[in-house]
């Protein structure tokens, strides 16, 4: 058994939608479970609806309705087939519109109104892949996945979303019917539905894998898989052939946004290899992730972020002294302040954080105790290898290649976790490190 997620490009067009149905007639052999994302732009519109007056919605639901048409009209001339599926998508929208005028503002409203997208989606797949002649059924994840009540960004309950899953998705892909499952949406215990936030289809496959112990999860999206750097920025980055799931996730936080790593963590938790694949690319070999790969101690990925702070902060109090580096992280903490990198000294502590909101009480605080001073404008370069601190060379390397550049290193942060080595410098040297760290490092 297989889990193949379609994303929403994938799902957005003739040719996308045509190159879904051959991949998944090729894989029948391996019994192909497909989970899909809403059409492209789906959700954020239907989100949209929530914040508009009354007299601006018809308009909306028209917008939401053409994009539907458009790839009804596109993939099939059999006009009955068009006529059924649009009779869905319309009944769907009137859903859409009885529940805008009844419900409730709040997440929990918000959840009920974007599930429409993928519930939509799903129909269209299902009907495509029958029109070429395989069995095929609609399953609306709230029947499958059992999450709490966190609105917006529920997490799914295991035991009980094992034992529905697989009771209603084992014995259709027994049969030889392919079931296509709406990514992101699950239903609490009571049965309201609920989301796995933005992006979540990707965690549905990755929970449906793992609830039925596939062989294999394959992440369908619109790129080669996960690159040695922003392709954006640098034009020769290629797709790394195999990640570990460390490395994967370390690119997601480092600004790669290819994969969330909690999105995948249920599946590399069971040893399942989950391949990120490019529908408009299928011949690509795209990108296996799994859960070790072989260290090597070379940098296989540069990522960046821009917009970092520095925050210095001074005190010949820290000195021998216990407990001084909780009191400042509770500082952070206490002003919902994220942390990124971190460096400390006997007398000084530095640390970089990626947002502005409430730095400036934060600052205060610490200013009550401390000397503290703020850097903006300054952006972070990482380096991302399994083992890669461990490599005296790689770390040599990166020092040689910057001073070249005449880039300066204003914070370094070698994470013992191995994995990562991250320089903060002035946000306008960012290009210029990231280009020549991946010419010289990882071109080779
Ligand atoms: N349609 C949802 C979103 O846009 C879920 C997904 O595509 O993964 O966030
Ligand atoms: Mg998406």
């Amino acid at each position: 058994m297989i889990v193949a997620k379609f994303g929403g490009t994938s799902v957005s067009s003739k040719g996308s939608v045509l190159t879904l149905c051959n991949i998944v007639a090729n894989e029948l052999g391996r019994q192909p479970v497909v989970v899909v994302s809403a059409l492209k732009g789906v959700t954020d519109l239907l989100l949209s609806l929530s914040t508009l007056p009354e007299n601006k919605i018809e308009k909306k639901i028209r917008e939401i309705r053409k994009i539907h048409k458009n790839l009804i009209v596109s993939l099939w001339n059999d006009k009955r087939l068009q006529s059924e599926t649009f009779l869905y998508i319309n009944s769907k929208l009137n859903e859409i519109l009885q529940l805008i005028m009844k419900a409730e503002p709040g997440r929990e409203f918000l959840d009920k109104l974007v599930s429409f997208g993928e519930i939509m989606s799903s129909y269209i797949i299902t009907r495509a892949l029958e029109s070429k002649g395989m069995k095929a059924e609609q399953v609306i994840s709230t029947d499958l996945i059992v999450t709490n009540n966190n609105f917006g960004s529920a997490e799914f309950l295991v035991e009980s979303t094992k034992r529905k899953t697989q009771k209603i998705l084992t014995p259709l892909v027994k049969t030889g019917v392919v079931p296509v499952v709406t990514g992101f949406i699950g239903a609490t215990r009571s049965g309201q539905t609920t989301t796995l936030g933005r992006g979540g289809s990707d965690y549905t496959a990755s929970i449906v894998g793992y609830c039925l112990k596939a062989e294999e999860i394959q992440i369908w999206t619109d790129v080669d898989g996960v690159f040695t750097a922003d392709p954006r920025l640098v034009k020769n980055a290629r797709s790394l052939p195999i990640v570990s799931f460390k490395e994967a996730s370390e690119l997601a936080a480092f600004g790669a946004r290819v994969l969330h790593s909690r999105t995948i963590r249920p599946a590399i938790s069971a040893g399942i290899p989950v391949r990120v694949l490019n529908t408009f690319n299928p011949k690509n070999h795209g990108t296996l992730i799994v859960e070790k790969s072989r260290a090597s101690g070379k940098a296989k990925a540069v990522s960046f972020k821009r917009k970092i702070i520095l925050v210095n902060i001074y005190s010949t109090e820290m000195l021998r002294q216990k407990g001084f580096l909780a009191k400042i992280f509770k500082v952070f903490a206490n002003n919902n302040i994220s942390i990124d990198l971190v460096s400390v000294s006997e007398v000084s502590v530095s640390v970089s954080v990626d947002d502005k909101k409430n730095l400036e009480m934060a600052v205060k605080e610490l200013a009550e105790f401390s000397h503290v001073s703020v850097i903006e404008d300054m952006g972070m370069v990482s380096l991302i290898g399994e083992d890669i601190t461990s490599s005296t060379k790689t770390i040599r390397r990166v020092f040689e290649i910057l001073d070249k550049e005449k880039v300066l290193a204003r914070m370094v942060s070698l994470s013992a976790a191995n994995i990562n080595i991250s320089i903060v410098v002035e946000s306008d040297k960012v290009e210029k490190a990231v280009k020549a760290l991946h010419d010289k490092l990882l071109l080779k």
